[in-house]
């Protein structure tokens, strides 16, 4: 039989968007010592704005990068594809077909773009294919820099940047205050991710981690002895939620539905991800 205390906290919980699929984790809420959250639309807002475009090619223009990259990110489902693609609005630059879509997990996007093999990928992704960072689009905190391939060669880049949830100081706080350690886990570039985790005194971080590397980070703090909690949002979280004792899904959407997660949680905001680590610690302490 289910704990009179447990049924009334959790129809409770249902009215703000919770749904717990696994009690015995919502149960192991008072023993997480570690809490890993995602970045991008957890602790950020995940809405990015580019705000420089660069030539690194004589053979292109402005225009012209911003076009090829906006025409492939049109078909993507990222917050930096959407971000690309209200740039390519706002200077009035209508984007093509593109051909033979792909997203490249957790390094950017293909295709081809009016007869052209256009990339538009991470700083990782160059590192991969040997090409060197183009001058002035070195790493910076608190920019996500892309770049657009052409056939294979650099043509541009495009600076974005997101911004910090102002729940995400509180969020933090509140958790650490109660002896939970924050840490941070992302496949955006080391000087953001650093700038963020700074920003909001977390106590460690992850970055540059490609989606099917995750699982392996949260074995890592488990194996320093951490309990660890995770927030994702989406399937290529999954086996990384499915490590971690407790997986907390974010958002809405078929991913998170179809994920491997304990909890979900319709709403991303890090202060509802907190209070639920809270309220499970005070469900259970009441029977003991
Ligand atoms: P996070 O862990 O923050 O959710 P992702 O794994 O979604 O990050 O993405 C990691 C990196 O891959 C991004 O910072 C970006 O460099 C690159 N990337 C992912 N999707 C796209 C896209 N649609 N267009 C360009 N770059 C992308
Ligand atoms: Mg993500």
């Amino acid at each position: 039989a289910i704990p009179l205390v447990v049924s009334v906290s959790t129809s409770k919980s249902a009215q703000n968007g919770l749904l717990i699929r696994n009690r015995t984790a919502f149960e192991n809420a008072r023993r997480i010592s570690t809490l890993v959250f995602d970045k991008t639309g957890t602790l950020t807002n995940g809405t990015f704005e580019v705000t420089a475009v660069n030539v690194h090619s004589d053979s292109y223009t402005e225009e012209q990068i911003v076009s090829f990259a906006a025409s492939l990110e049109g078909h993507s489902e990222h917050p930096i594809g959407k971000g690309i693609v209200q740039k390519a609005t706002t200077m009035g630059i209508k984007p093509e077909s593109a051909d033979n879509f792909e997203a490249i997990k957790g390094k950017g996007v293909s295709g081809i773009v009016s007869g052209k093999q256009i990339e538009v990928v991470s700083p990782g992704y160059l590192k991969e294919q040997n090409l060197a960072i183009p001058e002035g689009a070195e790493a910076k905190g608190g920019v996500t820099r892309v770049f657009v391939l052409v056939d294979n060669t650099i043509a541009g880049s495009l600076a974005l940047s997101d911004t910090i949830r102002p729940e995400s100081y509180k969020a933090v706080q509140a958790l650490q205050k109660r002896g939970i350690k924050c840490w941070m886990l992302t496949g955006d570039n080391t000087a953001t991710a650093k700038a963020v985790a700074e920003e909001l005194g977390m106590d460690g971080f992850f970055a540059e981690v490609l989606p099917d590397q995750k699982q392996e980070k949260i074995k890592e703090l488990q194996k320093k002895g951490e309990y660890v909690a995770m927030t994702g949002d989406g399937v290529n979280d999954s086996p990384a939620l499915a490590q971690a004792q407790v997986g907390i899904a974010v958002g809405s959407g078929t991913d998170v539905a179809a994920s491997t997660a304990d909890i979900i949680l319709v709403n991303s905001n890090p202060l509802d991800i907190t209070a639920l680590i809270l309220f499970g610690r005070a469900t259970y302490q009441k029977m003991v």
